[in-house]
């Protein structure tokens, strides 16, 4: 069994259950809310749908509807006693988990116009209500360190950022650094002890294992996935990437984040093959980091693998999983 504890992918489609059924994997899709009035919920029924019929492929995380703060009729407790009531029902359809992402602190806006952060005292009663009902709250909060530098330069991000330009940082001060918002997720972590906190995408610091090691030393309530930061870990020194997951491997979940564009079961057979030739492809570039040490290459890069002990790699592909996220 190897669980990818980031995904946004679930279908039913024979052929790819079947590549499921040949690496013996289980994915956690993951809801997100990119926009406060856009509805999100048809990610999250089929999410649903798919994890109560392939209970063994697929677990799901939910997320809330943001509050619409700019809204002059907007009531705080009547936002939050919504989004409790819809966690709960999600929670009683199996949702193991709850996601904040990215445009909390960098998007949503308070009526004054300052930035919506993720340790904002509106979301405290929801967050609370996660840790009482023992699920785990993921953050993708904050983005690459890249995303405030200029684009210039050989980090593997920068190619995002010329791509999607709204979400770069670089030169807009109006906007907050990615030490404030490193800040706000960290007292977030802080402020609710009993919450289990997952920093997804390496806790967005995942330009030096160091610092994700400072905040694992530092909060017993925070853990991190990897997911789509494979790169990230390729480029930095091999032995001192190994020493992180030899420390820490009950606080680091395997994770991929590949996105579905479109349902396998909805592409002509090519299409299909090809797609599900990438998910193979992604996967085999994951083990050979993780599971072998030979020199090999990450997105071109020449790197070396890990070669992680076997106990090691069943707490970071499977154990960890199931310990941050109860019910997986
Ligand atoms: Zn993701």
């Amino acid at each position: 069994m190897i669980i990818d504890a980031h995904m946004h992918y679930a279908d039913d489609d024979p052929d790819f259950l079947a590549l499921l059924a040949e690496y013996n994997l289980k994915f956690l899709n993951i809801c997100f809310v990119k926009d406060p009035q856009v509805d999100w919920r048809d990610q999250a029924s089929l999410y649903q749908v798919m994890a109560s019929q392939h209970p063994d492929r697929f677990a799901w995380c939910t997320s809330f509807t943001l509050p619409d703060l700019t809204n002059p009729d907007f009531v705080s407790a009547t936002w939050q006693d919504e989004a409790i009531a819809a966690l709960d029902a999600d929670f009683a359809n199996g949702a193991i988990a709850c996601k904040v992402w990215k445009n909390v602190g960098m998007e949503v806006r308070n009526a004054d116009g300052s930035f919506l952060m993720p340790d904002d005292p509106i979301f405290d009663p929801i967050y609370e209500h996660v840790a009482a009902r023992n699920r785990t709250l993921l953050t993708h909060i904050a983005e690459p360190i890249a995303c405030w530098q200029p684009l210039v330069g050989d980090n593997p991000h920068m190619g995002y950022y010329r791509d999607n330009p709204q979400w770069h940082m670089y030169n807009r001060p109006e906007y907050p650094s990615h030490a404030q918002l490193i800040t706000a997720r960290d007292n977030l972590i802080a402020k609710h002890p009993t919450l289990r906190v997952v920093g997804a995408h390496l806790g967005s610091l995942e330009y030096d294992v160091d610092e994700v090691a400072a905040r694992l030393d530092k909060y017993p309530n925070f853990a991190v996935d990897i997911s789509a930061r494979l790169i990230d870990l390729a480029i930095q020194p091999t032995a001192k990437v190994r020493n992180f997951f030899m420390r820490y491997p009950d606080r680091i979940l395997f994770g991929t984040d590949v996105v579905m564009r479109q349902r396998p079961s909805a592409m002509s057979p090519e299409e299909r093959n090809a797609a599900l030739s990438r998910l193979r492809a992604g996967y085999e570039t994951h083990f050979a980091f993780f599971d072998r040490g030979q020199e090999m290459t990450v997105r071109d890069r020449a790197t070396t693998g890990l070669a992680l002990p076997p106990a090691i790699l069943d707490q970071f592909y499977v154990e960890s999983a199931r310990a941050w996220y109860p019910g997986l």
